[in-house]
This record gives C-alpha cells, sequence and structure tokens, in this order.
C-alpha cells in the first residue's frame, strides 16, 4: 500500500458498481425460485395472472376508445381478482411481498443510485472501503441492540446501564433533528465498544453514514499526512478523509490506546472541532477518566469535548466473563 488513497479510485467505483451487479443477480434467482414454488403450490395462480394481464390491456383499449363505463367495469373486476389473488397467497401463507424481489437495500433497488445521486448505501460501501472497515457489518450483526443484556451487570450497576442505553435511544431517535455527541468513559471490558456498535447499527440501518475508527487508525490517518510532503496538511487530511469531517457519525474508539504527539493532537483537535462546526455527530469512547485525558490532549481539547458532548461514565463491572458465561447458558 504506502502513500495516501485518492477518495475513491476507478477501480474502487467499479468495484462497488460489481457488488450492487452481484446482489441484484442473486436477488433476481432468488425470485424466480420463490416464484416457480409458489406457483406449484397455488395451480390458480397462474390462470388468475393471465386473466389479470388481459383485464389490464383491456383496460389500454378502453382508455383509447374514451370508453368510461367500460373502464370502469374492467377496474372493479380488476380490483375483484387482486384481491381473489391476495386471499390465494394468504391461505397458502404467502404475501404478495413474495412474489417480489428482496433488495438489500430497497430505497435504491441495489442499484446504489436515487435518480442520479449516490444512495446512502453506496456512500457507506464507499466510507467501509476507503476505511477499511468492511468487518464492521459482521461486528454489527454480533453486538447490537438485540444481542445486548442487563444481565451482565447487577444491582445498581444495571440501573446506571438502563439510564445510559435510555440516553443511547434517545440519541438515535433525535438524530435527525438535534445535533449531539456522545462520550463513554470506563475501564477496559465495561461494555463501551458494545453500546456504540449498537448505536452504530441503528443510525446504519436507518441510511446514515457511519465512520468508525480506533483512536489508533485515526491518529494514524493523522500522522500519514505529516509524511505525504503536502504544504497544507490541514487541507491535505480534508481532502483525502472527507468523510472524517462528512459523515453523519463518527466513531472513535478507544482514545488513549495511541501514541499521540503534538501535530496529531492539535489535528485532533481540529477534527473533533470542525465536525462540531459542521453539526456532525461524534461518539467517542475512552478507558481514560477526565484526569487523564486532560493530560493527554491538553485542556483545550477536553473543554471543547466537555462543552458538547453528552459524558456517560460506564460501571466498574468487567462483562467480558459474563458475557462468555451468558452465551454458554
Ligand atoms: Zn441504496
Amino acid at each position: 500500500m504506502g502513500g495516501i488513497p485518492l477518495p475513491l479510485m476507478n477501480a474502487q467505483y467499479d468495484a462497488i458498481m460489481r457488488s450492487y451487479a452481484s446482489k441484484r443477480a442473486i436477488s433476481r434467482r432468488e425470485l424466480e425460485e420463490r416464484v416457480m414454488n409458489i406457483q406449484k403450490q397455488v395451480p390458480e395462480l397462474s390462470s388468475l395472472d393471465s386473466s389479470l394481464a388481459s383485464l389490464r390491456a383491456g383496460k389500454v383499449r378502453a382508455a383509447i376508445e374514451n370508453d368510461p363505463k367500460k373502464l370502469h367495469d374492467l377496474d372493479k373486476k380488476l380490483a375483484e381478482l387482486t384481491a381473489e389473488r391476495e386471499r390465494l397467497l394468504k391461505a397458502h401463507g404467502y404475501t404478495l411481498s413474495d412474489l417480489n424481489p428482496s433488495y438489500s437495500c430497497p430505497d435504491c433497488q441495489d442499484t446504489g443510485y436515487i435518480g442520479t445521486e449516490k444512495c446512502h448505501c453506496f456512500l457507506q460501501a464507499e466510507i467501509n472501503l476507503l476505511y477499511h472497515q468492511s468487518h464492521l457489518k459482521e461486528i454489527l450483526e454480533q453486538e447490537n441492540f438485540n444481542t445486548f443484556s442487563y444481565s451482565w451487570y447487577e444491582g445498581p450497576d444495571r440501573e446506571i446501564m438502563r439510564h445510559h442505553v435510555m440516553d443511547a435511544e434517545l440519541f438515535i431517535e433525535s438524530f435527525d433533528r438535534k445535533f449531539q455527541n456522545i462520550l463513554l468513559l470506563g475501564k477496559v471490558g465495561t461494555g463501551k465498544t458494545f453500546l456504540s456498535n449498537c448505536i452504530a447499527k441503528e443510525l446504519m440501518d436507518t441510511g446514515h453514514s457511519v465512520v468508525y475508527l480506533t483512536a489508533f487508525q485515526l491518529f494514524q490517518l493523522l500522522s500519514k499526512v505529516v509524511f505525504s510532503g503536502q504544504s497544507n496538511r490541514e487541507e491535505a487530511f480534508r481532502q483525502t478523509y472527507p468523510y472524517v469531517f462528512d459523515s453523519d457519525l463518527l466513531i472513535i474508539d478507544d482514545l488513549g490506546t495511541e501514541l499521540p504527539n503534538s501535530f496529531t493532537v492539535s489535528q485532533f483537535f481540529l477534527c473533533i472541532n470542525e465536525r462540531i462546526l459542521r453539526r456532525k455527530s461524534t461518539l467517542i469512547s475512552s478507558n481514560l477518566n477526565m484526569g487523564a485525558l486532560e493530560d493527554t490532549y491538553s485542556e483545550r481539547i477536553l473543554s471543547r469535548i466537555i462543552s458538547n458532548y453528552t459524558i456517560l461514565q460506564f460501571p466498574e463491572t468487567d462483562i467480558r466473563v459474563r458475557k462468555k458465561l451468558h452465551s454458554l447458558t
């Protein structure tokens, strides 16, 4: 690798478009199989479908002949047969949607575009490629609100987590209306990453672009720009990693585990600050406490964070052992 990747090269664009084509091919094949299967089990369906087709053709003729009475009769008959078809399917345990293709993104029907605009799923595919976060999807299948359990926490800790989950749900629910940021603080293994994954999944599922970076990865990107030889480093970074500034949500996991220097710290401030100015939400998690954060990133950064972030302090329970026990039962 080496060097700085440009925002989406032709080959990457082609790769994304190819994956859409293969998704469409898969759903087409699935549909054909499903329809054949349904026709086998509901033999009356074929004759109903041909009656419906000839009624529709009749409607076109009636429209050309400008015959409102005939049009009205045909509409009535069409409605009857359509209802009959639905009833028939239902009696065999199917719905109308079983006769339509199922897309992984219904918004663009797996074409990547809505009109001439890139669909949100295209933007996310672009982000996943540029920031090497293709594994994120699998992680989010495992770590989300459905797999979260309060049984990992006990007594007052459970109460604290109920409040944090409520705050997380509120954050998601009001995401499009209200600009907000979250800082999750707590020791290793207390469930901070799990909760931020829950939030990431909900927002991605509702078509928001999410960039997930460990602090280590983010600071690596920041320091790459230093060595790129560009005179205007800030601008270079902005052009190279636009989604760090632009994405609907930026998650910075494990702040405090990277090796910061004075340059990356000032770039980190720029990034935090610019997202606040653009009113783009950021979620940071850290194993450090407030004092250690201030020592590492300066008072300037910390006060910017404190005044713009909701801070959730996690209980001290290490949930990793309980999660394992839980998954065995
Ligand atoms: Zn889409």
